[in-house]
């Protein structure tokens, strides 16, 4: 294992933590601190629409009652844009970037037909004005992406992800940049998270490039679903987590990640719970589970 293991945890505050995102926190906590590493937690808050400042406490909170100290303060994206206009205006600078006006419905209706933005605007040298989107031109690009247990695959851009937009015709930045942006600044070693956040990694890849960052790696954990087979999400109105009385709900998600808990486990507090699964934790397990998804 490496001696200079970072590992962090990003959690968007658009709804209260779910069995689903504890279990991402759970297995990147376990496994950073089992390395011996730092643990770190970012609050991916930069979408206004959805995010509010109430759930970034509340999930803080959460966190607390199940145990979780990161460390640092955490980290707040929404508090680091003038650091990921930065970047924009770097990549922008050297032509990675055009300007996009197509509207809303003409997105939806390309998105419909063949998935991704077809690049109608690529092309059109259109000026970067402040209303309208900037996309990001892929080319023909294939990226080649390790996951620790999905294992290697290659992926060609322009059909898994198209010309993404980096930031919005509302000047919102994009999750991929501000999360490789603050991936690299935090020197983050690995990432864990939801494995359907899997079809996103190889354009994150991609801008770390262009970026010149290192990449980390990635291990995507499977998803917690719900007994119709689909992701526990806000958007289907997963379950809150209990607040009081934890070591159930982190038992539960502990064998979900291939562990085997000692019953007694379950009386202890919970940050003894959590010490007890940093001792037992075995990533060569997870990384053996099958995958939830189809990719
Ligand atoms: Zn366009």
């Amino acid at each position: 294992m490496p001696a200079g293991y970072i590992g962090r945890f990003a959690p968007s505050p658009s709804g209260p933590l779910h069995m689903g995102s504890l279990l991402t926190a759970l297995a990147s906590f376990l496994d950073a601190r089992a390395a011996g590493g730092q643990w770190l937690l970012r609050i991916d808050d930069i979408d206004h629409q959805r995010c509010r400042p109430q759930w970034s406490t509340h999930i803080q909170e959460t966190l607390q009652r199940y145990g979780f100290r990161w460390d640092g303060p955490a980290l707040v994206q929404s508090q680091r844009l003038p650091l990921y206009q930065q970047y924009l205006q770097q990549l922008r600078e050297a032509g990675y970037l055009y300007a996009c006006t197509c509207s809303r419905s003409q997105r939806t209706a390309q998105h419909t037909a063949q998935r991704v933005y077809a690049g109608v605007c690529r092309n059109r040298g259109l000026p970067f004005t402040s209303t309208c989107s900037w996309r990001l031109r892929l080319d023909d690009t294939a990226q080649w992406v390790s996951d620790l247990r999905l294992g290697t695959q290659q992926f060609l851009l322009p059909e898994c992800s198209g010309d993404i937009i980096l930031r919005r015709r509302d000047g919102a930045i994009a999750y991929h940049l501000a999360t490789v942006v603050d991936d690299a600044l935090c020197q983050v070693t690995h990432v864990l998270r939801g494995e359907d956040l899997w079809p996103e990694t190889p354009v994150q890849l991609f801008l770390q490039g262009l970026c010149q960052f290192p990449s980390p790696q990635y291990l995507h954990v499977p998803l917690v679903t719900d007994t119709h087979g689909r992701k526990l999400s806000k958007q289907n109105h997963a379950q809150a987590l209990p607040t009081h009385h934890t070591g159930p709900v982190v038992m539960q998600l502990l064998t979900r990640l291939g562990m085997v808990p000692e019953p007694d486990w379950q009386d202890l507090s919970p940050e003894q719970l959590l010490q007890q699964a940093v001792i037992h934790w075995d990533r060569s397990t997870l990384c053996r589970m099958i995958n939830t998804q189809r990719r």
